[in-house]
This record gives C-alpha cells, sequence and structure tokens, in this order.
C-alpha cells in the first residue's frame, strides 16, 4: 500500500525477541536487559497474526530479527508458516549467526530465501570484546553452513567504529574477493548504547568510500538503503549504508513490528501503536496497521538532533 507521502510500504521486519546471546557494545547494556514480563512479549501465534494482517496490506517482504531470532524455539515454525501466505514473495532474517551452524538446515527448509550476518570483527580477541563473550568461530561454521546449503545471498553486515574496528574495513572488503559474499558497511548511530559510542567513533561511509580509488558503483534498486559498489574481480559489492549522512527516508518501504508488538512506521520515531490491543479483532487489527502504514512520518531527526527519538532499543526493534 501506498502511504500519505506516496512511497510503497511494502516490507516488515519483525523483532521476534529483545532477547540476546551476545552483549554488542553498540547495542545492548552490559549486564543485558531487565527481562520483560512474559505476556508483554508477543507469542508465535500473535506475531503470525500481525504477519497475516500485514500482507492483506501489502507487505510481500518479512525479515524475522530480535534481539537474536535464532534463540526463539520456534523460529523455524514461524518461517514456515509465514512461506505459506501465498502473497509473501521475500523471507530474510538478521542474525549473529551464533547458532546458525545448528539450524541453517531446518531454516532453510522452513523456506528462509537470505540471511544478513552481523559481524563487526574477523579477529577472535576483538570479535569476543565487541560481543562481549561471542566465540567468532561459531560464526564462521555458521556462515559456512549456509553457504554450503545455498542459502544465498550472504550479506555480513559491519557496524564502522573509529579506533574499534576501521583498521579491519580492508580484510572485510575482500571477503567480496574471495567468497560469494557481500558486505555491508553501516554507519554507527546514536541510539541506546550506541549514543555512548557515537562521538569518539561515529565514521561516514563518505569517508571510507573516498579512501577506496578502486571501488566501482553499482546501480541499486531504488528502495535499497545502500549504496552499492564492487572491485573489479570480486564476486559480491560491498554496500555502505548511510543512516546519518545520507539519509534514505525518501525512498522507505518498511514498518517494523517491535518484540513487545508495538508497530513502529519509523524506526527513529517515538510514534508507535500497541497491536497486541487489536490481536483479538482481526477487523481492527487491519485497520490499526493500515492507519499507520498510512500515516508513516516523511523523515527521520536523527541527523539534527543527534540522536533517535525512539522510545525502543536497537535490540527491541531489529535494526
Ligand atoms: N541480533 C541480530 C544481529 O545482531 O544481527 C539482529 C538484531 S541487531 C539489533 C540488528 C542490526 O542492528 C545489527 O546488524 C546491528 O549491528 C545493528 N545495530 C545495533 N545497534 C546499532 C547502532 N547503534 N548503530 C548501528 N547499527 C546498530
Ligand atoms: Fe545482540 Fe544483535 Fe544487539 Fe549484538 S547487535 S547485542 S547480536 S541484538
Amino acid at each position: 500500500m501506498l502511504d500519505k507521502h506516496g512511497r510503497k510500504i511494502n516490507y516488515l521486519r519483525v523483532s521476534v525477541t529483545d532477547r540476546c546471546n551476545l552483549r554488542c557494545v553498540y547495542c545492548m547494556p552490559k549486564d543485558g536487559v531487565i527481562k520483560k514480563e512474559h505476556d508483554s512479549i508477543m507469542r508465535y501465534e500473535e506475531i503470525f497474526s500481525v504477519i497475516k494482517s500485514a500482507s492483506v496490506l501489502g507487505i510481500d517482504k518479512i525479515r524475522f530479527t530480535g534481539g537474536e531470532p535464532l534463540i526463539l524455539k520456534d523460529i523455524d515454525r514461524l518461517i514456515y508458516n509465514t512461506s505459506k501466505i501465498d502473497s509473501i514473495k521475500d523471507i530474510a532474517m538478521t542474525t549473529n549467526a551464533i547458532l546458525l551452524e545448528d539450524k541453517a538446515v531446518e531454516l532453510k527448509k522452513a523456506g528462509l530465501k537470505r540471511v544478513n550476518i552481523s559481524l563487526d570483527s574477523l579477529k577472535k580477541d576483538r570479535f569476543r570484546n565487541i560481543t562481549r563473550g561471542g566465540d567468532i568461530d561459531k560464526v564462521f561454521k555458521g556462515i559456512d553452513k549456509a553457504l554450503s546449503l545455498g542459502i544465498k545471498p550472504i550479506k555480513i553486515n559491519t557496524v564502522m567504529m573509529r579506533g574499534i574496528n576501521d583498521d579491519e574495513i580492508k580484510d572485510f572488503m575482500n571477503l567480496t574477493k574471495e567468497y560469494p559474499i557481500s558486505v555491508r558497511f553501516i554507519e554507527l548511530m546514536p541510539i541506546g548504547e550506541g549514543s555512548k559510542l557515537y562521538k569518539d567513533s561515529y565514521i561516514s561511509s563518505e569517508e571510507v568510500i573516498s579512501k577506496y580509488s578502486d571501488l566501482i558503483p553499482v546501480k541499486s534498486n531504488k528502495s535499497s538503503t545502500a549504496q552499492l559498489y564492487k572491485f573489479s574481480k570480486s564476486k559480491e559489492n560491498v554496500g555502505f549504508i548511510s543512516p546519518m549522512s545520507c539519509k534514505f527516508c525518501s525512498n522507505c518501504n518498511r514498518v517494523r513490528l517491535t518484540a513487545e508488538g508495538t508497530l513502529k512506521p519509523c524506526l527513529h520515531s517515538e510514534k508507535e501503536v500497541d497491536l497486541k490491543k487489536y490481536l483479538k479483532d482481526s477487523e481492527s487489527l487491519l485497520s490499526k496497521i493500515n492507519e499507520n502504514i498510512y500515516n508513516k512520518p516523511l523523515e527521520h531527526h536523527m541527523v539534527e538532533e543527534k540522536k533517535s527519538n525512539s522510545k525502543k532499543m536497537m535490540y527491541q526493534i531489529g535494526g
């Protein structure tokens, strides 16, 4: 469907849990988060009701995220049932891949088409520090497994952070020459824990792109959030996602369902509607989703204000 600014909204990102098996420094507080009451987190059936209603309104692309989506016991069942909705054309996931090796076969069987893997260092000790305890070998095994099953394309998402991982940007780019893997560099955003690092560690995409004269621009889809490039001999492309320096609001095609069941028409707006209240009545649910998609804000103001106005954190929204 179209929102009131004429943008076609066809993409729903679903945060299936606000819990995570890692504690990335720019995302989760060191000691984790206070566990929400069981009832305040959406259950599998509730998430599915929202996906079904959204599909009636023209949502044809779903991305499961979190927190960490692979810690949800029923994630493969949710993917399978979503894949059975006729109008859904694409099902993807964003994951830290710690549990991917174990789950990849079931995920593929269930209908998962694509996976984005968040990885901010290729070095074992540094990865452990950034994620506060993660084991990079598990991520590498997850990537190998996904490649061997033909889950394609695999995209690696890397948040660029000055003084933390900026010396590895070239190594990440080189992955696209050796493997059928795309890499997306993401600008650090001043949201949640990211606000504490932002002043010292934010790097703009432009600064990085300007250092690599051998990057060749590649045309991307209108709704793509990434500026794409490749090297002459690379197998896949390198992308830059620039929510701060080059915001993509005018082409934004997405809305978000948080782990607590609120629909957020914009990642960085404080506006959200609690869909849990409407789950028992499918007409009201449809009408609330419709109203909120239609009224999606024109743009965020994170750049001017140097902060996100979102009341929810990245681990609750899913990025
Ligand atoms: N746990 C999964 C993962 O890490 O892929 C999915 C959820 S995570 C919140 C989704 C994405 O948000 C990750 O790629 C992560 O790097 C990104 N993210 C979290 N906080 C961020 C911040 N402050 N700035 C930029 N990206 C951020
Ligand atoms: Fe967990 Fe993903 Fe946040 Fe890291 S970025 S703490 S893996 S939700």
